[in-house]
């Protein structure tokens, strides 16, 4: 596998970077860590003449806190998102998630924002981000930066919200609320994940207050469960009842509208978002009940 020719622009500006689209067209890409994009390239999916790569925009590096949560530049990596002091102090949970995606070099080359502009249907950080109520903050050249909720964001198997020219910034993590746990699990059986379930659940007085549940990687695109979210609120945090859960479970399935691919047939994906379900909402339980004052 050879990579065809291209030019390299490399922009230290999101204006350049969009004025350079702009010239180009669709003869243009953009390139961040480039594990999804020469990967295309090498297999003849895509040949842009001109390849953007905006990891030199300031605006797209670097990790703060802010406002009640985490801004992730979209250039940063996944395996800055798993070492950094910043997100292990205060989201732990996502430390945990981006040490679980894929191996230690492309977590070391692969971004955020192209995980997440690449709209793979398999992707952890897409699920994970959907239960987290994260926000994408979007910016053409000069123009207002457009702030877009994760779960608008991502529209389906390689499309985004994103408007022709328009860069993925940065991505917008509130925190998890107080006596919050949570937890994600994935199963894979390739590279990419078959399966993946966030379970955020908050409590008040030893019952589970708020519940937000997030499955992905087995249909078109991620999505909120809202009817077991509404299923798991109000159970007792230490002994839950069983058959909640399990509707809670079943529910979740159904709102995976899962899909038929090499990874299985629907029922079995379905029964795959049921055992994931039941996995991180135990998990969650047991960190929530952790931090919850008594
Ligand atoms: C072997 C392997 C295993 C993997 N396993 C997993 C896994 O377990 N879980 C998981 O979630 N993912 C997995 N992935 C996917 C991986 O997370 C992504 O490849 C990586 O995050 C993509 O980031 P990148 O910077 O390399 O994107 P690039 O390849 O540079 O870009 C990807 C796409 O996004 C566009 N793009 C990039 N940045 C921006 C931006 N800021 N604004 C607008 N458009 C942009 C590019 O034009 C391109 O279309 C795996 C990938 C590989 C190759």
């Amino acid at each position: 596998m050879r990579l065809p020719p291209f030019d390299l622009h490399a922009p230290e500006t999101l204006e350049e970077a969009t004025a350079l689209l702009e010239r180009y067209g669709e003869d243009a890409a953009v390139y961040c860590g480039g594990t999804e994009l020469l990967l295309l390239m090498k297999l003849g999916f895509a040949q842009p003449a001109h390849l953007v790569d905006v990891k030199g925009i300031a605006e797209l590096a670097g990790l703060e806190a802010r406002d009640g949560g985490l801004v992730v530049g979209a250039a940063v990596t996944h395996r800055e998102l798993e070492r950094s002091p910043l997100v292990v102090g205060r989201w732990p949970a996502l430390a945990e998630m981006e040490r679980g995606v894929a191996n230690l070099r492309v977590r070391a080359a692969g971004t955020l924002g192209g995980n997440l502009c690449f709209s793979d249907p398999h992707s952890d950080p897409a699920t994970f981000l959907l239960a987290a109520d994260a926000v994408c903050v979007c910016r053409r050249g000069g123009g207002e930066a457009r702030r877009v909720p994760l779960e608008e964001f991502v529209r389906g198997p390689y499309q985004t919200a994103l408007a022709p020219g328009e860069l993925l910034v940065s991505v917008e993590v509130p925190d998890a609320p107080p006596a919050a746990g949570v937890a994600h699990a994935k199963l894979s059986f390739h590279e990419r994940p078959a399966a993946t379930a966030t379970c955020l659940v908050r409590l008040e007085a030893g019952r589970i207050a708020e519940a937000r549940v997030a499955v992905g990687s087995v249909g078109a695109r991620p999505v909120r469960a809202r009817e077991a979210e509404r299923l798991l609120a109000g159970l007792d945090a230490a002994s839950p009842d069983l058959a909640a859960v399990e509707a809670a479970g079943e529910a979740a399935a159904v709102a995976a509208r899962c899909t038929e691919d090499a990874n299985g047939f629907v029922e079995y994906k379905e029964n795959l978002v049921r055992v994931l379900c039941r996995r991180t909402l135990g998990r969650a339980l047991a960190r929530s009940m952790l931090t919850a004052p008594r």
